[in-house]
């Protein structure tokens, strides 16, 4: 499908002065295409600095949204670094005799270490032992103690402190991202 006609506008002038921020309208030589419009930065020194939305003409900050991207990745890996550390320790807990596999659900389920159903439970028991289900996530049940018991109560908190100010910088990076939207035509 052949473009029959290319219109470009200059809508705004870019964040230096120096160019524009252009809208191309390709208008094509049939009736049952659509006519496409997408958004381009006519500014080399802009383009370094700016990403442009081809689809609505947002300009985004690359540096601030690549510290935004940094920090959201350093976030995930801290709260990473807690769920690793409480699962390290599950191996050692002392985990009672169980009758039944109903009976290990019903314990895993008390203790915040699984969140499925006893069918699902069941069913991934066939090929996994427990220790291969059971997951420990901040929120569950047998952190105080399990820490307490078997862990470093010292160690744990500063991860868990790691992980809220990395989450709180992830949140503020990602709040400083600098857009600038193109103003709205009539
Ligand atoms: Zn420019």
């Amino acid at each position: 499908m052949g473009t029959w006609e290319t219109d470009t506008y200059n809508l705004a002038i870019c964040p230096c002065g120096k160019g524009h921020v252009q809208q191309v309208v390709e208008t094509p030589d049939n009736p049952w295409s659509r006519m496409s419009e997408t958004y381009e930065l006519d500014c080399a020194d802009c383009a370094k600095a700016w990403e442009i939305s081809s689809y609505d003409g947002t300009l985004t900050d690359r540096r601030s949204k690549k510290e935004a991207a940094q920090a959201s990745v350093a976030s995930q890996a801290a709260s990473a670094a807690v769920g690793a550390y409480l699962n390290s320790l599950l191996p050692n807990w002392p985990f009672p005799s169980f009758k039944t596999k109903g009976a290990e659900f019903e314990y895993l389920l008390a203790m915040g270490l699984y969140k499925g159903t006893v069918g699902q439970y069941r069913y991934l028991r066939r090929a996994q032992s427990l220790l291969e289900i059971a997951d420990v996530h901040p929120g569950s049940s047998i952190v105080p103690e399990l820490v307490k018991k078997l862990g470093d109560p010292n160690q744990y908190e500063s991860l868990v402190a790691e992980a809220k100010t990395a989450k709180q910088t992830a949140a503020a990076k990602s709040e400083a991202i600098k857009y600038i939207h193109l103003p709205k035509r009539k």
